[in-house]
């Protein structure tokens, strides 16, 4: 390993993970490179270490993990309105411009490269004083939120005492994590 490659980590299938090196990404002019500096571990990823990945698709021989705040190092001449350092959230679906690699992001890897890359559609910013243990809450929190909101209107829907259940618990860190995001809509999550 050397600073050429960067450890990621691929799925094989259930109940198996490799750690291998990958050739370090180029930078090209409209993508940003971010090095993750945490990674939330999802049920969507347990489910497939145990059973498979293709129900929620985590596809075998891909990198993985979609729950990351990541720091940006290297910024492409033409992405505006990042600096070096900023703390960011990689959009599921438009991080790497691929709906269908919304759980293979890449979380669970060292660095992800963010292809054509706009601030606020591929990535969303991050206070950096916010604790990473916390802001890598984002993802479960809007999750739960939202999930929250829609059993209310649909009091009777299957699941809903789950999402009440876990919306409260998200709930817990609601007033650390109110203005996370800089000027953004959490809508597009
Ligand atoms: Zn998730």
């Amino acid at each position: 390993m050397n600073s050429d490659t960067y450890k990621a980590a691929i799925f094989r299938g259930a109940g198996s993970v490799d750690v291998v090196a990958l050739p370090f990404p180029k930078c090209g002019d409209d993508e940003v490179i971010v090095r993750n500096l945490m990674t939330g571990v999802c049920g969507s990823d347990i489910a497939a270490y145990r059973r498979g990945g293709d129900l929620n698709m985590i596809w075998k021989d891909h990198e993985f993990g979609h729950e990351a705040v990541s720091e940006v190092v290297q910024i492409g001449k033409d992405v505006k309105g990042l600096e070096l350092g900023d703390h960011i959230f990689p959009h599921l679906g438009y991080a790497l411009r691929d709906r269908n690699r919304m759980s293979t992001v890449g979380g669970f890897s060292q660095y992800i490269k963010i292809l054509q890359c706009e601030v606020g559609y591929s990535l969303f910013k991050i206070d950096n004083s916010i604790p990473t243990r916390t802001a890598v809450l984002v993802e479960p929190f809007v999750i739960g939120t939202r999930g929250g909101k829609e059993s209310e209107s649909r009091p009777r829907q299957v699941g809903d005492c789950v999402w009440r259940g876990y919306h409260r618990h998200v709930g817990r860190d609601h007033a650390r994590l109110v203005g996370l995001f800089q000027g953004h809509d959490c809508r597009h999550l």
